[in-house]
């Protein structure tokens, strides 16, 4: 295969072939074509987009890459959910286990941070030990015994999506339907499911700016799901303002915390039930019932521990990742707050060190903002708006154009 040529003939709006698609993606993931051509080529189709026909084969190709889940005979349903990306999403954090507590295995295969987006893996990688890496036969275990696991693409699973994730992260082309819909849809077709929800984010602080956009890519990972009989629903949910009042890795899992032992933002525990309901067989008031009594908690506290990690810092994550500089951002009027964008808030949260700006970047557990205020919320001139949770004071210059830029109180 000659990639330049693959990579010219999608620069010029040129469909691919089901041979060429599957070529490429083959030879990216055991190494033959490098990142840079892989990248032009992910530009070209960011510009040009692919037609269903292509996105399906890309979205096959990705998923083949590796291996797909098999379950013992018998094994209970399989269900599972994801997000397009949003800032302050940490809904996987605390769903996962919620549906876990059903009869039912939750193959949650996640993550890492994307564009201005965080991820669930970041963030759970802020408990002391957890391992997102566990092989296929230490996850499925892990289902046998308590019903989830939440892990990265592995070397054995979805490998072509580990790869292009993590170049599409730093080079601008993230919201590109088709490969948006090939990343998420190759990993969740992976885990082989019977029941898929699919979070569809529009908005300031999404990869798709309006409700029609994210409809039209909603209705493209429906119908590959369902063309794979995964039985696939979605829903549209906004992203204007960040989601909960926490943004950052370790702030976010705090945040979750909260959640589960009953408590925690509105927002938040609404779209967590909104998106169980459609995947599982509970009565929403039992959903909730479980999210106050402690039993989504025990679920993760489980999950925590079996992936290694250190159960008993969960509760202290706050204090372990303490920031050296925390400091409000006074509101510079009285009045109800009209704007904190999702978009801004989310590029000062990677400024911060969030999330990556080049694909070896560590993140920093814990930066990010907290007791973000909520639109429609009153402020008195000089109240905390939200807390900035800064490694220095530098990064905190350097942010501050678009914090100004990201609140409005009228
Ligand atoms: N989640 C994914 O898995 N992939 C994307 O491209 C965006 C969100």
């Amino acid at each position: 295969m000659h990639v330049p040529s693959l990579i010219e003939k999608k620069r010029d709006g040129r469909t691919l072939t089901t041979k060429e698609i599957k070529s490429l993606v083959e030879d990216f993931t055991v190494g033959d074509v490098p990142d840079y051509q892989m990248s032009a080529l992910a530009m070209a189709v960011f510009f040009r987009g692919m037609s269903p026909g292509e996105t399906y084969h890309l979205t096959d190709a990705m998923m083949n890459s590796g291996r797909i889940l098999k379950y013992p005979e018998g094994s209970p349903p399989k269900i599972d959910k994801h997000s397009t990306g949003g800032v302050g999403d940490k809904v996987s954090l605390a769903l996962a286990p919620l549906l876990a507590c059903d009869e039912v295995w939750v193959p949650m295969i996640s993550d890492r941070g994307l564009g201005i987006t965080g991820g669930t893996l970041d963030k759970l990688e802020s408990i002391p030990g957890f391992n997102a890496n566990l092989d296929e036969k230490r996850a499925l275990k892990q289902l046998e015994r308590i019903g989830v696991f939440i892990i990265g693409q592995t070397d054995d699973i979805c490998p072509a999506d580990k790869k292009l994730y993590a170049l599409r992260d730093v080079t601008g082309t993230v919201p590109s339907q088709p490969l948006l819909v090939a990343s998420i849809m190759s990993k969740k077709l992976a885990e082989n499911l019977d029941r898929l929800v699919l979070d569809v984010k529009f908005g300031r602080g999404a990869f798709m700016r309006t409700e029609e956009e994210a409809q039209k890519l909603a209705e493209a990972m429906k119908n590959v799901g369902e063309s794979m009989k995964v039985k696939t629903s979605y829903l549209l949910s906004p992203m204007d303002e960040p989601l909960g009042r926490a943004v950052g890795n370790a702030l976010e899992v705090a945040e979750c915390v909260e959640i589960l032992q009953g408590g925690g933002p509105p927002d938040v525990i609404k779209l967590i039930v909104d998106l169980a309901e459609k995947v599982s067989k509970t009565p929403r008031a039992k959903l909730e019932k479980r999210l106050n009594d402690g039993s989504a908690w025990k679920k993760f506290i489980s999950l925590v521990y079996a992936q290694d990690g250190d159960a008993t810092m969960v509760e202290k994550l706050q204090e372990h990742h303490r920031a050296p500089i925390i400091q409000p951002w006074p509101a510079k009027a009285t009045g109800t707050v009209k704007r904190i964008d999702a978009g801004l808030i989310g590029r000062a949260s990677v400024l911060l060190g969030a999330g990556r700006q080049r694909t070896t970047d560590p993140v920093d557990f814990a930066v990010g903002f907290s007791e973000i205020k909520k639109v429609g919320e009153q402020v008195d001139l000089d109240d905390p708006v939200f807390v900035i949770h800064a490694r220095n004071e530098r990064s905190i210059v350097n942010i501050t154009p678009l914090l100004e830029k990201a609140v409005e109180v009228g």
